[in-house]
């Protein structure tokens, strides 16, 4: 703890406002840089590698360091990503004007779950925020939003253990707790914990900031007990912003009505938008299908694969439109080069709204706003319904009497094309504009023009050729006259500087016109900043038009992103099957991310599964053979096809899956502290609780964290309970031989293995699968491939000779289903 020395009054309204930020670094204005004092600026000097000094004298010395004014965004950024809050704590009074120390206030608190800062995003995923709340009964009420695009939604878990699965699927930097409530979460999650309000008020406040009478206009019906937690995070985010936050125009209900559930181990099995490891996401399923062009097409595209369908007239028409799009190179290319370049409409316009103070910003805005014009006409060459949907939307928004046509004009009407990014100094306002500004500008230009003739004709009137009149930022103008002509200067001349060579002198006449010329310059920068306020309050007004605009092209952008890898990777649209068939085939299916892997020539794989053939598919091979890889595979294409794209293969037939629950290898990321058995068993429970008849099951390995008979039992057990209670689609890899006598003579229940030759001892996997049984494990031969000792391998040998002899003569009882 750093002792806080005798305060100066600059120091005790420092101590002030940092007593109202305590757990934010304090950035205090202080001329043209921002200081930091004390715990801040030693925390700040390390993260950010700045030099620590002192302020003040021996005892009263205080730890400090700054930053220029002009480059604290980066600094911000890096405090923001590295989990710290940044309260920005401004002079709000000239300086010059003020009686006694200048009053500061914080404008604005900048925290990682509510940075607009574009270094602090990344570009194609949301920055979420989350507030939840436990209810008596257990349930958690949830609310997000993201403060960059306006999304602001509301959610009901059934417990805990769901809402940390909406966490998971959420990925949100900040959490906002009521403050009687302990939750754990990971370390790099900033939580907040604040009084949460009752339901009544916190609706009466919602409305109020909508402007609406009932939120049910919103569609707000089943989720009403979430919005404490909805007010919660507002509220919140409304003072670090201070100010109207105008990009949320809506609150919206989030459900899973028409969606697939995944939970958080099968996302991150499959590694579906992060990579197990989290840090490479070059291979996940979303790096595979990417090919959008911008922010938020890639944003929908990850969404998109978080959220499968289970609605198959939704999913029908995404396809139809994939397929029309893929088929239609011209239209496609078209659409791709309209959108390639665009920044991401939803931050830039959330910035300009929050910051107020970018003039180029704001001119992008407009430029990027127009350069969608030519959607309407590209998509009027297009088929397919959802395609004219967009087409009907981008024709009409641009159309002459919509708002955003007209906002555009009166942007580029107002905004000067060579305008500065920060709007301080002015120079941002077009001649005729405003006509005020205009007669001001006017005014200034017959005052240049008569300066700008002083020097002839002071040179006439005083007869001194060498007479100059000049101006500098210190002294203002002058008439400068050199040293060898200072006899003949007139009388009215007034000294003002003496340089060696020469005198500078200024004329009353000459200064009124700099006292006009300088008064004028300040409001001129007034004036243009008063007119740049109503242009971003414009942009404000028209905020849900621009939001709307973005999300259409998310969606166009999504769809040209699946035509253009269908088209690239030979994907084929899947069609439905009926829902009682529990139909899943595939036919001659690769893995997506292998599948693009040119140093590997993947062997394609097909699969049939239905309610009455194959329905359970108990999986064996040895290591190595390809078991998970063709599992995930099965996994990976029923996620491509429910979320409206094509898919890897020759064909595929589905009947729509509700649930999708996948367990292959170690999900030690996920479970801290626990042991691998107890998180295998942890998984399993979850499935056999939540599986349904219309779900598929892929799991890996049950029970090989323990004794051989306790582990072969719990399998056998499991393998009965999901085949004959709950009846989902299964594939069950596993090691255990004995497994697979379990269905004899009922079709539903087969035996599948990896196909491996073996010639001279050597194995030969050719990653196929076929029907029946591997025929033995050949776990020797892979522990001999990864170069275990001879010695170790031989004696092994031996081992597995004499076990085997000992089973032949008392052979275990042959494992049936049901018995
Ligand atoms: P283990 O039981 O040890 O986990 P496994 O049977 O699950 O092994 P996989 O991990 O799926 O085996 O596959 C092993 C390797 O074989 C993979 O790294 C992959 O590169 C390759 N492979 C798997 N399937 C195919 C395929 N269909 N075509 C080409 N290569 C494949």
């Amino acid at each position: 703890m750093i002792q806080t020395p005798t305060e100066t009054p600059m120091l005790r309204q420092y101590l002030d406002i940092k007593s109202g930020h305590k757990d934010a670094i304090l950035f205090f204005r202080l001329g043209d840089f921002y200081e930091m004092f004390l715990e801040d600026a030693t925390i700040a000097s390390e993260t950010l590698s700045l030099t620590l000094t002192g302020r003040g004298k021996d005892e009263n010395r205080i730890p400090m360091c700054g930053i220029p004014y002009h480059a604290a965004d980066s600094y911000i950024a890096k405090l923001v990503d590295h989990g710290f809050k940044v309260a920005i704590c401004e002079q709000v009074e000239d300086p010059a004007l003020s009686k006694g120390i200048t009053k500061r206030e914080v404008v604005r608190i900048i925290t990682p779950g509510t940075t607009l800062q574009t270094s602090s995003l990344e570009e194609d995923g949301n920055n979420y925020m989350v507030a939840i709340q436990e209810k008596p009964d257990k349930r958690v009420c949830l609310a997000f939003c993201d403060n960059g695009t306006g999304e602001f939604k509301v959610t009901e878990c059934a417990n805990r253990e769901d809402a940390f699965v909406s966490l998971y699927f959420l990925n949100p930097k900040e959490v906002i707790i009521p403050i009687d409530q302990s939750w754990e979460f990971s370390t790099t999650l900033l939580i907040n914990p604040v009084q949460f309000i009752g339901l009544a008020d916190a609706t009466r406040l919602l409305q109020d900031f909508f402007e609406i009478h009932s939120l049910e206009g919103f569609g707000i019906t089943s989720f009403k007990d979430s919005l404490s937690a909805a007010w919660a995070l507002l509220s919140y985010i409304q003072s670090t912003q201070k100010h109207r936050l105008s990009q949320f125009t809506r609150l919206q209900e989030w459900t899973q009505d028409d969606g697939m559930i995944l939970d958080a181990v099968t996302i991150h099995t499959l590694e579906l938008n992060r990579s197990r490891d989290q840090k490479n996401n070059q291979n996940t399923l979303f790096s595979t299908l990417n090919y959008g062009k911008t922010a938020m097409g890639k944003r929908r595209l990850k969404q998109a694969i978080l959220r499968p369908l289970h609605n198959a007239s939704l999913i029908q028409d995404r396809w139809e439109t994939v397929g029309y799009l893929r088929d239609d190179l011209l239209s496609r290319e078209e659409i791709r080069e309209c959108l390639a370049g665009l920044p991401d409409l939803e931050r830039l316009s959330s910035r300009i709204v929050s910051k107020r103070d970018n003039p180029k910003e704001v001119l992008a805005l407009a430029e990027s706003i127009q350069s969608l014009a030519s959607l309407g006409p590209i998509l009027k060459q297009t088929s397919g319904s959802l395609l004219h949907t967009l087409e009907a939307f981008f024709t009409k928004a641009f159309s002459q009497e919509a708002p955003l046509p007209k906002l555009i004009s009166h942007i580029q009407k107002a905004i000067r094309t060579d305008c500065p990014s920060i709007s301080r100094d002015g120079q941002i306002i077009n001649r005729h504009y405003d006509e005020s500004l205009d007669t001001l500008l006017d005014s200034f230009q017959s005052i240049k023009d008569w300066i700008a003739a002083l020097e002839e004709q002071e040179r006439q009137a005083t007869g001194i050729k060498s007479l100059k009149v000049g101006f500098n930022k210190i002294f203002g103008y002058y008439i400068e006259i050199p040293n060898s002509q200072l006899g003949s200067i007139p009388s009215h001349y007034m000294r003002k500087q003496t340089l060696s060579h020469a005198e500078r002198f200024i004329t009353s006449e000459l200064k009124e016109k700099e006292t006009i010329l300088l008064t004028g310059e300040e409001k001129q920068i007034q004036l243009e900043k008063t007119l740049f306020l109503e242009i971003v309050s414009h942009i404000d007004a028209h905020i849900g038009f621009i939001q709307e605009l973005a999300h259409h092209v998310s969606w166009l952008d999504f769809y040209q992103s699946l035509a253009t890898v269908a088209q690239k990777n030979g994907y084929v649209q899947p069609h439905i099957a009926e829902k009682k068939e529990k139909e899943c085939t595939i036919i001659q299916g690769r893995h997506p991310i292998l599948d693009t892997n040119p140093s590997l020539q993947f062997i394609p794989n097909s699969i049939h599964m239905s309610h009455d053939k194959n329905r359970f598919i108990l999986l064996t091979g040895p290591n190595m053979a390809g078991k998970s890889t063709l599992m995930r595979q099965v996994a990976l294409l029923i996620i491509m096809a429910q979320m409206g794209s094509f898919v890897p293969a020759q064909a595929m037939r589905l009947s729509l899956v509700d649930r999708l629950f996948t367990r292959v290898g170690a999900l030690d990321n996920l479970y801290a502290g626990q042991s691998t058995f107890m998180v295998e068993m942890l998984e399993t429970a979850t499935i056999l609780h939540n599986a349904t008849p219309d779900s598929m099951i892929i799991l890996d390995e049950i029970g090989r964290g323990t004794a051989t008979y306790d582990g072969m039992s719990i399998a056998s057990a499991v393998a009965e309970h999901i085949h004959h209670d709950i009846q989902a689609r299964t594939v069950f890899a596993t090691h255990y031989h004995e497994l697979t006598t379990m269905g004899d003579k009922d079709p539903s229940f087969s035996n599948f293995s990896m196909h491996i030759s073996e010639t001279n001892g050597r194995l030969i996997f050719t990653h196929q699968l076929k029907e029946g049984p591997a025929d033995k494990s050949y776990g020797l031969h892979v522990a001999q491939m990864a170069g275990l000792p001879k010695s170790v391998l031989s004696r092994a040998s031996v081992l597995l000779q004499k076990f085997e002899s000992s089973q032949q003569e008392k052979p275990p009882q042959q494992l049936r289903l049901f018995e």
